[in-house]
């Protein structure tokens, strides 16, 4: 039988009694035949509490030292799950990011992984041990510095594993039971989706729903790498996302559904230039000055410029974290500009709809719009790809939206289906 990496989040491996779960778990795996990597996230709330600990020594840590200090989260994991390996009779060896060979670029706290050389792990493997390997890490190529792949990371770390050493499924083990078609928190009788596309999760992923890691999806999608989100906590049978011609079982007379799922996200903020003069060049200056700051935006729009004055407004949404580098990149091109004022609004939600099925199916934003409409919700931007529509709304409104666009498209079941087991989602 063929490698299987298991990555294991925050919460399945929060104290000693849950990592001995895990330990029993990935025994179990073995003994069924494999070869067995297993990639930890660092315990409960462990990466939060350094972040807690690095503030209160610094106002603004460096990159470097900060990167240092989380990666000792998913190190402490790593050992304390070989041990308890260890104690129900398998051999497991620990490696950091850079023993297991993950190369990345040197973005201190976003870094790319641009090469994985598991030597070590084959090797490990080879001799029959578990390879248990520390996520969210890597080493940079070229400064040689030790650097971490952004919250959530190690889910990317688990998939370039298990592309790298042609496993044949990477499974993420989490505190749900799969993925929903909603958040469960928000929207109580969420079902759960047997089979996603890449695709999909991707849309999914890029717009809020936090079960994955983006760039784990984006990793895995272009390396054809299945991808099993199960619970730690259960032994139900979680969600499949793999290619989209493999979404429909063979044999099985399932339709394609027009909306897989909606997803929301609280993390952006909205900037609006008021009054800038609708001339040829000012919206690409603009728009220059925060690609300069390295900001990437997400929704744009421009109003109609008022006849009388011919000034018009661009607004656009970015992430929130990066709101206060926006305003002060833009306030620095007030005179080459000439335009009236910055408004910040950071009580915004972008809430979506997405479906593989939508692309030929007509309709569809007249019944989400209406769906906001008769819940009373003002929409105040809109977005589209081929396969997901999102609006933002405010924040108050956010779970109202998804709730409605929920029942819209029948997406509920009767019976409550999700259960929550450790509460972070991690
Ligand atoms: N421990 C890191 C975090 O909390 C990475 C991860 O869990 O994937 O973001
Ligand atoms: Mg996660």
């Amino acid at each position: 039988m063929g490698i299987v990496v298991q990555k294991y989040g925050g919460s399945s491996v929060a104290d000693a009694t849950s990592v001995k779960r895990v330990a029993q778990r990935v025994v179990a795996t073995k003994k069924a035949g494999h070869d067995v990597v297993v990639v930890v996230s660092a315990m409960g709330d462990t990466t939060d509490d350094l972040i807690d600990l690095a503030n209160q020594v610094s106002p603004l840590p460096p990159a470097r030292e900060l990167d240092m200090l989380l990666t000792a989260g998913e190190r402490i994991s790593m050992a304390v799950l070989a041990m308890a390996i260890g104690n129900l009779g398998q051999e497991a060896r620990s490696f950091t990011g850079s023993q297991a060979g993950v190369i990345t670029d040197s973005e201190h706290g976003r870094a790319k992984i641009i090469d994985v050389t598991p030597g070590r792990i084959e090797t490990a493997l080879a001799e029959g041990a578990i390879a248990i390997v520390a996520g969210f890490q890597g080493v940079s190529q070229t400064t040689k510095d030790i650097t971490t792949l952004g919250r959530g990371g190690s889910d990317t770390t688990a998939v370039a594993l298990a592309a790298a050493l042609g496993a044949d499924v990477c499974e993420i083990y989490t505190d749900v039971d799969g993925i929903f078609t909603a958040d469960p928190r928000i929207v109580p009788t969420a079902r759960q989706i047997p089979r996603i596309s890449y695709e999909e999760m991707l849309e999914m992923a890029a717009n809020g729903a936090k079960i994955l890691h983006l760039r784990c999806v984006e990793y895995a999608r272009r390396n054809d790498m299945p991808i099993h989100v199960r619970s730690s906590f259960s032994d139900k049978i979680g969600t499949w996302v793999v290619r989209s011609e493999d979404v429909i079982l063979e044999g099985q007379p399932m339709e394609q559904a027009i909306i897989s799922g909606v997803a929301h996200d609280r993390s952006e903020s909205k900037i609006t230039v008021v009054g800038v003069p609708d001339q040829v060049g000012f919206a690409a200056a603009i728009l220059q000055a925060l690609a300069d700051a390295q900001i990437n935006i997400d929704m744009v729009v421009q109003n109609v410029s008022a006849a009388a004055t011919s000034l018009t407004d661009i607004s656009f949404t970015l992430p929130r974290a990066d709101g206060q580098t926006a305003m002060t990149a833009l306030a620095r091109l007030k005179d080459e500009v000439g335009y009236e004022k910055l408004l910040y609004d950071d009580s915004v939600g972008k809430v979506s709809i997405i479906g593989a099925g939508m692309r030929s199916e007509p309709g569809i934003t007249a019944k989400f719009f209406r769906a906001l409409a008769d819940a009373d919700i003002n929409i105040a931007m809109i977005s589209t790809s081929e396969i997901r529509i999102s609006v933002v709304v405010a924040e108050s409104q956010v779970d109202a939206a998804v709730n409605a666009a929920h029942t819209a498209f029948d997406l509920g079941t009767d019976e409550v289906e999700a259960v929550v087991y450790g509460g972070t989602g991690r």
